[in-house]
């Protein structure tokens, strides 16, 4: 039994690997283990980019988390500019404000209760006609029957670069990282808990379970979260109407649940777009089957470019990711009932990663003071469904 550490985070993705550099910043023995080797594409944190924003659908505390992550990922940008210059994979900003603009039904839900926050937490925004926007971005096209809401200061987060930069972080301040290795249970041990691995045991007074799409795996009460195969691809796109500068990341909910996702053409790589909802649920032990094994991975996508983005041409590449979909697409963050000390992040259901910096601060703080801080609404957050 290894128990020469003060904190354990098990899964270093994008809310543990921030939660044990936050702890590990505080001077506390951080252990971090992984099953795969972070940034990967095992989880829910590749693909490079990641949308955030501010305006949110989810009530206030998903607003106030929002605003809070974005004052720490400028700070991380800041702190972090002179390490990413000496690792080639972290070189290139981590937010980039290209703007998000949501596109929706008049009047719908989706739009309204987006502009309510930024109206009551005074953020930035703009909203337009279906006329006005098509004359603002000519390569997105908005039908009449809808409308759009602009909020210039949101952006882009390379996920990615992200990772790598809280793992380097982690690391100098201390923190041992243990990777390719599957945690296979969390038992209550004496004063704590003990981490089982097929290769050695872990103690700690205090755990972190952070293991994204699987988590409901290790800890019974987070059992509903379940892991969703998602596609993404990349498309041929002229960059005059769909680089960085001529089209914002986007959201497009095309009524009710039907929601798609997209990013300009960054670096020549091609229009990302990706559909939120649905998706095929995925197995435990079996690799994710790869983008294009079904035929909606691109017909799909394509029906949303041939309806909202016609300029965009043939397919350049995909990929498959896991959503960590959640009952009311909530988020799960507490310390397990019972069980003091053992703290649970989960249930990002595929809008999580913005989020990951103030997460992983309160949680980071949790760890290394064994107490919940203020700046999370934590029952909001504890409560399921
Ligand atoms: C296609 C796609 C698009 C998305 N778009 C957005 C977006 O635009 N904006 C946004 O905010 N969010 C977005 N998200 C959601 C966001 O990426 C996730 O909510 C977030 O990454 C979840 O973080 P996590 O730490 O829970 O999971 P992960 O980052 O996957 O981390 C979990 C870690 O646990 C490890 N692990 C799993 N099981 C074990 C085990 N038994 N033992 C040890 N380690 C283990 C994994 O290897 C992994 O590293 C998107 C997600 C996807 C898939």
């Amino acid at each position: 039994m290894h128990s020469d550490y003060d904190v354990i985070v098990v899964g270093a993705g994008s809310f543990g690997m921030s939660a044990g550099y936050y702890a590990a910043r505080e001077g506390v023995r951080v252990l971090l283990i992984d099953a795969g080797d972070p940034p990967h594409t095992l989880g829910s944190h590749h693909g490079t980019t990641r949308i955030f924003r501010s305006a949110y659908t989810m009530g206030a505390a998903y607003v106030r988390l929002a605003l809070q992550a974005k004052r720490l990922w400028i700070e991380l940008e800041r702190e972090s500019a002179s390490l990413r210059e000496e690792h080639a994979a972290l070189k290139g900003p981590l937010f980039e404000r290209t703007g998000v603009v949501s596109i929706g039904p008049i009047g719908s839900r989706f739009i309204r209760t987006k502009l309510e926050s930024c109206v009551s937490f005074g953020i930035g925004h703009r909203r337009l006609s279906a006329a006005e926007a098509r004359e603002q971005w000519p390569g997105l096209f908005t039908p009449d029957s809808m409308e759009a809401l602009y909020e210039p200061d949101a952006g882009i987060l390379y996920s990615e670069r992200i990772l790598g930069t809280y793992r380097e972080l982690a690391l100098r301040h201390g923190a041992r990282l243990l990777i390719n290795t599957e945690v296979l249970s969390i038992d209550d041990g004496m004063d704590g808990y003990i981490v089982r691995t097929r290769s050695g045991d872990y103690a700690a007074k205090r755990v972190l379970a952070s293991t994204g799409a699987w988590i409901g795996r290790l800890l019974p009460e987070l059992r509903s979260v379940s892991p969703v195969r998602k596609a993404v691809g990349w498309f041929e796109a002229p960059r005059s109407l769909y680089g960085v500068g001529q089209l914002p990341a986007f959201i497009i909910n095309n009524g009710g649940d039907e929601e798609y996702f997209g990013f300009p053409d960054l670096d020549g790589e091609g229009l990302k777009i990706g559909r939120h909802d649905g998706g095929r649920a995925a197995v435990y032990g079996e690799p994710l089957p790869a983008f294009g094994t079904y035929a909606e991975d691109e017909s799909e996508l394509r029906y949303a470019l041939d309806r909202f983005l016609p300029g965009a041409g043939v397919l350049r590449s995909g990929q498959v990711c896991l959503y960590e979909q959640s009952p009311g697409e909530r988020f799960r963050i507490g310390e397990a009932a019972g069980r003091p000390g053992l703290w649970y992040a989960g249930g990002g259901s595929g809008h999580g990663f913005k989020f990951a910096s103030a997460i992983g601060q309160a949680l980071g703080a949790a760890l290394a003071f064994g107490e919940a801080s203020p700046e999370l609404d934590w029952q909001v957050f504890a409560e399921s469904g």
